[in-house]
């Protein structure tokens, strides 16, 4: 572990001796004056609905604020509790999901709905422990709930979370390895707990620093004026508030090529639904190749569809390229059309294309086929 000397001062701070500042209080009285407003976060003052944290929390997993608004109030409309959410089916649960990526998340929120219904008679564990065990569940996501639901006192660390702490200690360490230090670093940082009680503002602490990474100390061109903590950051004093978190060179995975075949019969498209394990699970695609680092077009070509009666297939200009988690993806999109009747091969349907924006189809297939049917 590399740190500076004020912030291994600090760790020690943790360890046991009297705090030098008081950033918990400072943190916490901005954060009842600045607070944002948020779709799943109650007035001031008012009860915390575990069920739309959860749904939030899980939505936030790699998707920003702004997009998840509009998908909350959605999902909240149709299933405004766990139970209801518990008996929607899973394909309604992908429908809806469609376009925030990351598919098993859908999945994950689905069976975890049914394992609160089922074995927590419909109430959701309040404790990290008890609610790491529900799907899709993990170490961050356990403690964002206990925290902002039960005020239990313990410290999420999210991105926003990460860069304040790594500044306000100027932690030299780069990240992934320096999150064990980072996370003691953010610990710190909750308000005391009452006398004999377990539970503190802990939710309040970690949502104060969750906003003020947000709107005042971003990646780029930190508000340090407005901060409530500027008197006491190392970064600053270095002026090297940009510089941190340190991080790592990132490793990219290797780009997979593949085409996908946009065919038509009048105004419908032929599409199949993914096997339920793996990348994109259960969504629903365009025939399409292998997706293969260095395949070339005419052994992708290779792996059309083979329908009666269809017409010799147009390649578009272009690709459609899209980014997944480990490896960037460039398809080249081939379109054709079949007559009125033409039976789908085994394992496809053909769907109207005026109800396609029903179908769980995640982002990439949604460029696809825009670019496909598109002029
Ligand atoms: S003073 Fe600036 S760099 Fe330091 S925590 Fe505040 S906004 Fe971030």
């Amino acid at each position: 572990m590399t740190l500076s000397g004020a912030a291994r001062k600090e760790t020690s701070v943790t360890d046991g001796a009297a705090a030098s500042t008081d950033r918990p209080a400072l943190l916490l009285a901005w954060y009842d004056r600045h607070r944002r407003r948020l779709p799943w976060r109650p007035p001031a003052g008012e009860r915390t609905d575990p069920y739309r944290v959860w749904l939030s929390e899980i939505m936030l997993q790699q998707t920003g604020v702004k997009t998840v608004g509009p998908y909350f109030e959605k999902f909240l409309a149709r299933w405004p509790d766990v139970a209801a959410l518990a008996g929607a089916s899973l394909d309604d649960v992908l429908r809806m999901w469609a376009g925030l990526g990351y598919y098993s998340r859908a999945r994950n929120l689905h069976a975890c709905a049914v394992a609160v219904a089922r074995e927590h008679g419909g109430a959701f564990p309040d404790t990290e422990e008890g609610l790491r065990a529900l799907p899709g569940i993990g170490p961050y996501t356990a403690a964002a709930i206990a925290a902002i639901a039960f005020d239990r006192r313990t410290m999420p660390v999210d991105g926003n979370i990460e860069r304040v702490v790594s500044r306000l200690f100027a932690v030299e360490e780069p990240l992934p390895q320096a999150k064990p230090v980072i996370q003691q670093l953010a610990a710190s940082l909750l308000g005391p707990s009452r006398a004999g009680d377990e539970k503190s503002r802990a939710g309040d602490s970690a949502q104060a620093l969750m906003d003020l990474g947000a709107s005042i100390c971003t990646p780029k061109k930190p508000a340090c004026s407005l901060c409530p903590l500027n008197e006491d950051c190392m970064a600053r004093a270095q002026g090297t508030q940009e510089t941190f978190p340190r991080k790592l060179a990132k490793k990219t995975g290797e780009l997979r090529r593949g085409a996908a075949f946009v065919v038509t019969r009048g105004d419908e498209l032929l599409v199949r639904t993914r096997p339920e394990k793996g990348l994109l699970g259960g969504m629903t695609e365009v025939p399409g190749s292998e997706w293969r680092a260095g395949q070339d077009d005419k052994a992708a070509l290779k792996q059309a569809p083979e329908l009666k009666g269809i017409a010799p297939w147009h390649r578009k200009a272009g690709v459609v390229t899209h980014v997944f988690t480990h490896f960037p993806l460039e398809l080249a999109i081939y379109t054709s059309s079949v007559p009125a009747r033409t039976r789908a091969p085994e394992g496809m349907r053909w769907v109207p294309v005026a109800t396609l924006p029903g179908e769980a189809l995640p982002n990439v297939m949604r460029k696809v086929v825009a670019h496909g049917l598109g002029e």
